[in-house]
């Protein structure tokens, strides 16, 4: 599929006037040549908090959303709904969405860095729904796996499974309370909403208690 019908589903959700997300207009699918791919994940306290998951791959951004984030724990499986590919340019996105606006509410870039696939046929990999891959972030490193769980009759959206798997990285405690803080600004999702204008009681709610 060309990158831009992968976008049209992103583009038509939001209003571009109104919210300050990136339309993504410059698709530019990389050349091979390239070695390294990004990886960002977004903490998004919209109507409920989530952590969005985002791995490059042909010129777009494959976009999970894991409601509590991921566990270096590998007995934990985080659930990780597939949701709509978005531009590589979002991976800058921190700030506000306005509220009304689709995902309205405060969005953090938690973490950022490269992801290596493990699986040697990435979009074979998609679509058999087993994704292996390793993270260097900040936050998230070593080896993952994304699974496809079974669809349930009337599922709008795949769900899938994020889980650790073992090696150095494995750890019970949870990453997400000990590093809650933007890798870009060093903000907590309250400060963001302060700084820019959002809601910030509904920002904090998303903060680890103090
Ligand atoms: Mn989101």
């Amino acid at each position: 599929m060309s990158t831009r019908k992968r976008l049209a589903e992103y583009r038509k959700k939001r209003k571009f006037k109104v919210s300050a997300e990136p339309e993504g207009k410059a698709i530019k699918v990389r050349s091979r040549k390239k070695v390294s791919l990004a990886f960002v994940v977004q903490k998004h306290r919209a109507t409920a908090l989530h952590y969005d998951l985002r791995l490059e791959w042909q010129g777009v951004m494959l976009s999970w959303a894991v409601p509590k984030g991921p566990s270096y724990d590998t007995k934990v499986k985080r659930m990780a709904i597939h949701v709509e590919d978005h531009p590589v340019e979002y991976n800058a996105f921190e700030g506000i969405i306005p509220e009304g606006e689709y995902g309205g509410g405060t969005v953090m870039i938690w973490d950022r860095g490269i992801w290596i696939p493990e699986s040697p046929d990435v979009d074979a990999a998609l679509q058999k729904g087993e994704l292996k891959f390793s993270l260097e972030g900040l936050k998230l490193l070593g080896s993952w796996v994304l699974v496809r769980a079974r669809r349930k009759p009337g599922q709008a959206r795949d769900a899938w499974l994020l889980i650790k798997h073992r090696d150095q990285w494995v750890s019970e405690q949870d990453v997400t309370s000990l590093f809650p803080r933007s890798v870009v600004s060093n903000r907590l999702l309250l400060e963001i909403a302060r700084d820019e204008g959002g809601n910030v009681r509904k920002a904090a709610d998303g903060d680890p208690p103090e």
